[in-house]
């Protein structure tokens, strides 16, 4: 490479000619508003949450239930055959007893964080909360129930499970 590096007619600005408020610009806040669409799968998803409901889909090729509810199945390389609505009931799977929050702050009363294999789904679990009795207490293969928030305080989301209670 034997080219030389055009150099265009002007002056360049710099970082501190901006600073410096050499030269005249303006700022701005702009007011965006984004919506994002969760998809078929995700979508039905959430909207089971919302009325209360755990809902996943089923391969009918390798036979799998898909929760969080998916539009294809990655296994097979193929759209989901069908809805399935799952129990609100599972097994610990497994857990930990947290004396630490989220944001590494010490807890007095621990958190119990858990997979919970969802009944009726072939061994899928979600990860949540158990409440509701000894953290000590609990033990893997324990039957556990959701608690869901009440009707008018659910958004469509995990949350809308408050918590899994020991049964
Ligand atoms: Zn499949």
């Amino acid at each position: 490479m034997n080219e030389k590096v055009k150099v265009w007619p002007g002056t360049p600005l710099s970082e501190k000619d901006i600073i410096e408020k050499r030269v005249l610009f303006t700022e701005w806040e702009p007011n965006l508003k984004y919506a994002w669409d969760a998809g078929v799968g995700y979508g039905g998803y959430f909207a089971g949450l919302k009325e209360g409901r755990i809902v996943g889909t089923e391969c009918a090729k390798c036979r799998r239930v898909l929760l969080p509810a998916r539009a294809f199945c990655e296994w097979c390389f193929r759209t989901v055959d069908r809805w399935v609505q799952l129990n609100d009931t599972g097994i610990v799977n497994t857990f930990s007893v947290a004396y630490t929050g989220t944001a590494a702050e010490r807890l007095k009363d621990p958190l119990v964080p858990a997979l919970i294999e969802i009944d009726g789904s072939g061994g899928v679990a979600i990860m949540h909360l158990i409440r509701g009795g000894d953290p000590w207490k609990v033990k893997i293969g324990m039957k556990v129930k959701a608690v869901w928030k009440p009707k008018g305080k659910r958004e469509g989301s995990i949350n809308d499970i408050e918590y899994w209670k020991p049964v």
